[in-house]
């Protein structure tokens, strides 16, 4: 390891995109808090293809003031592929990730160091509430992340966003997930390890307007269920099973009808809707079945690892064990 690797304690990874309304106060009050840390500490801008003046200002900084680093992504990748880039180039043993619109206040990463120093290795900050977004944006994300808590098997924290610490050793299990759609957050709960959170009042966006219009949301919700859920590929099963359980229901009422010869019955009409049903329900339960291989193929082409080792304890011994003579004159 480089010796600059080891300096520097804290990574700060800000992803940006057109927000030069915002980075005159972003940048005073970012450089309070650098100064305030208890260890040398970077904060790496990822530029997500501005096209205002932010790329200009922030890659002027980043020549002049050794603590702060530039990114410049050559389009817009996206929010999440911007934490991955800013992450990937970052130094320090604890990572934090934050917006740049100071709606994830730079002041609370000092409470998130501090969680971290009592041995924690991932602490979420959590929104108590949500100031200035608008009543459908504050609905749909409610509803998200109780849907998501619901469909997925892994622990994903409700009202949580990309705002957060991790340990060196979280990022470095990180980067052994490759896959293409990424949610973040649920790969970072995936991942397991002590965590904990702090909770923090989100403020209004300090300047500039949200870079999260509805597209963009809706696209970050299919991620997060099709990355952390096998639901909707067990939905067909389910609608498939019912619709041929009521079309055998119904069948067997039209024949009991049939022999009690009660003249309401249309003839033709009954037996059409039977078959229809019935074939209506296997077709659904049988593409089910091909979802089921196609959630496998799925899990198998997002090449995670299979497990993820947090310590290890006892190896040196039985490599000791080995080479007794070594162990001997080392002591
Ligand atoms: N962002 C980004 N790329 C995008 C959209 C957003 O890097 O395509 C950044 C943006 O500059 C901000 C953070 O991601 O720092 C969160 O975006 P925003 O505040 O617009 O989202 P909201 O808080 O409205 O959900
Ligand atoms: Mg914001």
């Amino acid at each position: 390891m480089a010796a600059s690797f080891q300096s520097i304690r804290y990574s700060l990874v800000i992803p940006v995109f057109n927000e030069e309304a915002v980075l005159p106060v972003l940048l005073r009050r970012l450089d309070l808090v650098l100064s305030r840390l208890d260890g040398p500490a970077e904060a790496i801008f990822v530029d997500d293809g501005s096209s205002d003046s932010s790329s200009i200002v922030l890659r002027a900084l980043a020549t002049r003031d050794p603590r702060y680093r530039y990114i410049g992504l050559s389009r817009n990748f996206g929010h999440q592929i911007a934490i991955t880039a800013g992450m990937d180039a970052a130094q320090g043993e604890a990572i934090i990730v934050m917006d740049a619109d100071l709606q994830d206040p730079p002041e609370v990463i000092e409470q998130l160091i501090a969680k971290w120093q009592e041995g924690n290795d991932i602490v979420h900050a959590r929104r108590l509430s949500r100031d200035g977004e608008s009543p459908f944006k504050r609905a749909t994300a409610h509803l998200f992340y109780r849907l998501l808590g619901r469909m997925s098997s892994v622990g994903i924290p409700a009202d949580v966003g990309d705002f957060r610490l991790i340990d060196r050793k979280v990022l470095d299990a990180l980067r052994q997930m490759p896959e293409q759609d990424r949610f973040v957050r649920g790969m970072i709960a995936w991942l397991g390890f002590r965590q904990t959170e702090v909770a923090f009042h989100r403020l209004e966006r300090a300047a500039g307007e949200t870079k999260y219009p509805l597209f963009k949301m809706v696209r970050l919700a299919m991620n997060a269920a099709l990355g952390f859920s096998d639901l909707p590929l067990r939905l067909a099963i389910w609608c498939g099973l019912t619709v041929s359980g009521l079309a055998l229901l119904y069948g067997g009422w039209v024949v009991l009808l049939w022999l009690s010869k009660d003249s309401h019955l249309v003839t033709g009409w009954s037996s059409t809707m039977v078959v229809v049903s019935l074939l209506c329900g296997m077709n659904m339960l049988m593409t089910g079945i091909v979802g089921l291989y196609v959630g496998r193929i799925h899990a198998e082409v997002k090449r995670r690892p299979l497990y993820v080792v947090q310590a290890r304890a006892g190896f040196d011994r039985s490599e000791a064990a080995a080479a007794p003579a070594i162990h001997a004159v080392n002591e």
